[in-house]
């Protein structure tokens, strides 16, 4: 049931991609500097940024049966502020910098496990956690855009922390 489960949403993060990659665009200069110090070239080389007017994200279509082998909590894309598909990042408001730097640590997880990877450990985690809050991938996300917000000029560098964090938790 997982890897089912884990397949339909790589294929929803595959053709979401595709769907906003071309309306997306890349950082602009200002947005690049303030990341730099955290994010190596080919991350914010390959980000492609697209905010969203008038329509929001739509829930993946294996929802229905998700709720029919009975899920609970899923989280609703249309409610959240962001959302990560692999290097093409969908907003539902304009960008500040936590968001961005939120968003960006997802694609640097998206570039060190390839999508099925990521598909499985956010099934995995929102199944053991009970809440897409609980996700460890997105408890990663906010514990790292937090470290970020309180102190901007005490850099770190994401993918070594996200290198550690899989390094740690296979
Ligand atoms: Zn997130």
């Amino acid at each position: 049931m997982v890897s089912q489960l884990a397949s339909m949403v790589e294929s929803y993060i595959s053709d979401s991609r595709k769907k906003y990659a071309p309306q997306a665009i890349p950082l602009t200069d200002a947005q690049r500097s303030t990341m730099q110090p955290f994010f190596s070239a080919p991350i914010l080389d390959s980000a492609r940024l697209c905010v969203l007017r008038g329509t929001r994200v739509s829930n993946p279509s294996m929802y229905a049966m998700a709720k029919m082998m009975g899920i609970r909590n899923l989280p609703d894309f249309a409610a959240m502020t962001a959302i990560t598909f692999v290097d093409v990042i969908v907003s539902h408001q304009e960008f500040t910098d936590a968001l961005l730097f939120h968003e960006l640590v997802h694609v640097a997880q998206y570039a060190q496990m390839d999508m099925k990877e990521f598909a499985a450990r956010f099934v995995n985690g929102f199944i053991q956690g009970g809440s897409y809050e609980e996700v460890p991938l997105e408890k990663m996300a906010h514990a790292l855009e937090s470290r970020f917000s309180q102190n901007a000029s005490e850099t770190f560098s994401v993918e070594d922390e996200v290198r550690q964090w899989r390094a740690e938790k296979i």
